[in-house]
């Protein structure tokens, strides 16, 4: 059989609103034309983030029944426990509310100026908790994952070359650990190799320096793996798994991403010393060691979702649906970031609609377009994410993407089927659509809450005029 199918029947459902543009054109006024402003009630398909939006199973809702509250010495504390070694054999796993709890307590401990933190590409949260502690995070990524045309398949490795100078360079008694973000999400999703993983554990082990996953979405690595890199077809995933957290000396997680829960994460760590320091930090912000943040039936909603998510026919269908929306998008002449990630699909908007200057944001005009047109929401990630300035001057961002980030088991082929005809027809009419203006921006963080103003025809000839004037300078 060749069409693929959801592997999973739905037991309970929740009803989508469905809008009209003018009530949508409504809503988006009154949001300020910032679509994290909306209430989700009023969005049809949300493609805003694959965190913490996951569906539970119904195992892991029965699970959580027999979530054990007790303070101390939970037996749910115990299944966690149990589900997370069994991929993830180290000698210390402490539960935390979620990922970046586990990056601020293990950045305090190891952190601090003059240290370096090195990555393929340190995730945002992971970057300002290493920042926060005055040490800073470098990105090595290998040149092809910042080319968003380059098909590399594994565009997330760590390049190892530079870390290796990096490292000569620095000291590496000023690099507490090296990183690796399997996939890397703010790369794109984009997997790193098992041969990638060896050779950066092969650097780290001849400076002694020790090699820590983000490991966020390690089940979706180890497919792309599976499917990716000779020598893996016909390995198990599990066993794949297994194989790259043997190279790691301890990890970081978000249990709202490949735990399929809806909240949590943990901390993972040989280190004995850097363990109890970790623990004796826990207790001042998440709480007890055996539940740190989290209560029981948390605990064992990820401990079911662990071994629903290295199931091969959920992975199958997972990296397929996120191809299947690719494959289509681009068969509609839409420009993405290629090849596809296993969380989302980035549109490059700045490509799209030329017409639109960075500095009017085409990555938010396009958002706002998707929810007008059909009520979608996406994420901006482009200039009005990263171009402003420390100096508070803005300039235009490396890229200006939307992303579609698919919650897992959330959406059937139909609703992505919606989505395609949507943006299909949103690029059969890309001339019409006009740039924006931030009319109120905070200091930091402005894509959360800056509020913006469609352009008006007089500003936009405006524009267009200084371009033509600047093109014929
Ligand atoms: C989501 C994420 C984090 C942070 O996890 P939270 O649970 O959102 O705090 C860290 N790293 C990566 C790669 C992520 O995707």
């Amino acid at each position: 059989m060749k069409t693929i199918i959801e592997p999973f029947r739905i037991k309970s459902v929740e009803p989508i609103r469905m809008t009209n543009r003018a009530e949508r054109l409504a809503f988006l006024e009154n949001a300020h034309y910032n679509l994290f402003a909306l209430d989700s009630e009023n969005v049809i398909i949300d493609l805003l983030t694959d965190s913490g939006t996951s569906s539970m199973s119904a195992n892991q809702w029965a699970a959580m029944m027999r979530g054990d509250e007790s303070y101390a010495g939970s037996p749910s504390y115990d299944r966690f426990h149990k589900a997370v070694h069994e991929l993830m054999p180290f000698t210390n796993i402490i539960p935390t509310h979620q990922g970046r709890a586990a990056e601020k307590i293990l950045f305090s401990i190891i952190g601090g100026k003059g240290k370096y933190i090195l990555n393929n590409t340190h995730f945002d949260t992971t970057r300002a908790n290493i920042e926060y502690t005055g040490a800073e995070a470098i990105d090595l990524v290998i040149a092809e994952g910042k080319i968003p045309s380059s098909e590399h398949p594994f565009k997330g490795n760590m390049d190892i070359e530079k870390l290796e100078a990096f490292i000569k360079e620095k000291g590496a008694e000023n690099i507490p650990l090296v990183m690796l973000t399997i996939t890397n999400n703010s790369g794109g999703g984009q997997p790193v190799s098992m041969e990638n993983i060896k050779q950066t554990k092969y650097i780290c082990m001849k400076y002694d320096i020790p090699l820590f996953m983000d490991a966020c979405r390690f089940a979706e690595n180890a497919w792309f793996i599976k499917m990716r890199e000779p020598g893996y077809e016909n390995v198990p995933v599990k066993t794949i798994v297994q194989e790259i957290f043997s190279y790691a000396d301890g990890c970081t997680m978000s249990a709202k991403k490949d735990a399929l829960v809806n909240m949590g994460g943990w901390l993972a760590m040989n280190n004995p010393v850097w363990a109890e320091a970790a623990r004796n930090l826990l207790i001042l912000t998440e709480g007890f060691p055996t539940y740190g943040g989290l209560a029981g039936r948390d605990l064992e909603a990820i401990a079911t979702g662990l071994t629903e998510v290295i199931d091969e026919d959920y992975l199958h269908y997972r990296i397929s649906s996120t191809q299947y929306l690719a494959s289509h998008l681009t068969a509609a002449g839409i420009p993405i970031v290629k090849p596809a990630g296993g969380h989302a699909v980035y549109i490059d908007a700045r490509n799209m609609l030329p017409h639109i200057t960075p500095l009017q944001y085409p990555g938010q005009a396009l958002a706002v377009e998707m929810y007008l047109h059909a009520g979608i929401r996406a994420c901006e990630i482009g200039t009005v994410m990263f171009g402003m300035q420390a100096n508070g001057q803005e300039q235009a961002a490396p890229m200006d993407l939307v992303r579609l980030a698919i919650p897992r088991r959330v959406y059937t082929q139909s609703h992505i089927d919606y989505v395609i005809e949507a943006l299909t027809e949103i690029n059969q009419n890309k001339q019409d659509l006009s740039g924006l203006k931030i009319i109120w921006q905070p200091k930091q963080l402005r894509h959360f809450s800056a509020r913006f103003l469609p352009l008006d025809a007089q500003e936009k000839q405006k524009e267009n005029f200084v371009k033509a004037f600047a093109v014929s300078q």
